[in-house]
């Protein structure tokens, strides 16, 4: 499909006292029409920066673009005007944050906050957004939008005020819909519905997605591809099934295997990916994942991985991969 986003070479970095956090080191990627694409990794991976440097939403100072661009329907959002950048937000790149009650007004009722970005970013009359708000939370599956409109955000559950997001979000029909952590906050039920409910939604608008998680199990029903971030990094990309049947990074495989999957043994307990990410204050020289890495060599400490294309759209930066490459290719030579 058509390319929608192309980040390219990102790079952010936050001042800290004793130096400079590197969030997010030489990120690149894209996400197609009507793809939902899902950004893995542990808390400190960059992938919440990522998505926040996306929508120009990382407060400078402390933070700061190093390099890098993010191309939107042909402009780079990180050089735009701060007025063109709001258009931008309100009415082509929707949000859905975590934590609902952080981004809702506590003192506004639904149907206002619906209500004013209709009117604020389409430019529609009052009746006519009202109208429209009530069609958006019908739409996200809140039953009586009628009633709901009248409330405030605490009367509502935590699942109904998931939704409410999702529709502010999308009340402005964005080609881009990020969300970080959409569910975490949620109880598996409400969060399987809010997941079937985003799949419904890109079934039937062709609306994008990127789904930020730092659980791969989240990702299995909604997403195409997957990229996984480590250390500020991105260490392996592919479609979903290319990382669930052949995950090529130890990091991936590692992220798997801490997955509770359906046909679990009981008796089998799942295995944590032990140790801890580095510290971003001096990133390491080598591979981000070396000093957890049981298949860590001594290449790795010192070496950045190269990309390894393991298929059309599976990649791998890992040093088993390059390594094991051109041990094969001298194999090859010999034999020919
Ligand atoms: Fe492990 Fe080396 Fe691969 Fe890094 S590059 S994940 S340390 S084997
Ligand atoms: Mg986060």
């Amino acid at each position: 499909g058509k390319t929608i986003l192309e980040v390219r070479d990102l790079r952010v970095s936050f001042e800290v006292y004793g130096g400079e956090v590197e969030a997010v080191r030489g990120v690149s990627f894209h996400v197609c029409e009507g793809e939902a694409v899902a950004i893995v990794g542990e808390s400190g991976s960059g992938k919440s920066v990522t998505a926040q440097a996306i929508m120009r939403l990382i407060a400078m100072p402390p933070g700061k673009f190093k390099s890098g661009s993010v191309i939107f329907e042909g402009r780079d959002l990180l050089t735009i005007s701060e007025k063109e950048m709001q258009k931008v937000r309100g009415n082509k790149i929707g949000m859905i944050f975590q934590d609902p009650m952080t981004s809702l007004n506590p003192t506004m009722t639904i149907g206002m906050q619906i209500m004013e970005s209709l009117i604020k970013h389409q430019r529609l009359r009052k009746s006519a957004a009202k109208a429209r708000a009530i069609e958006l939370l019908a739409m996200v599956g809140i039953p009586d939008p009628e009633t709901r409109m009248k409330q405030y955000p605490h009367q509502m559950s935590g699942g109904m005020r998931q939704r409410v997001m999702i529709a502010i979000a999308l009340a402005c029909n964005p080609a881009l819909l990020i969300a970080d952590e959409p569910t975490t906050a949620l109880d598996v039920t409400i969060q399987a519905q809010v997941m079937q409910f985003m799949k419904e939604l890109q079934q039937n608008t062709n609306t994008s997605i990127i789904l930020i998680t730092h659980d791969l199990g989240v990702v299995v029903d909604l997403c195409d591809r997957v990229i996984v971030m480590y250390a500020g990094q991105i260490v392996e990309t592919g479609t979903k099934w290319e990382i669930f049947k052949n995950p090529q990074h130890p990091y991936t495989k590692g992220l798997l295997k801490s997955l509770p999957r359906l046909d679990q043994p009981k008796n089998e307990p799942l295995i944590p990916i032990y140790g801890t990410p580095p510290d971003m204050i001096q990133p390491p020289q080598g591979c981000g994942f070396c000093s957890r890495c049981e298949s860590a060599m001594r290449i790795c400490e010192r070496q950045d991985p190269e990309w390894t294309a393991i298929s059309e759209t599976q990649s791998v930066r890992c040093w088993l991969q390059s390594a094991g490459e051109k041990a094969a290719a001298v194999v090859g030579g010999k034999e020919a």
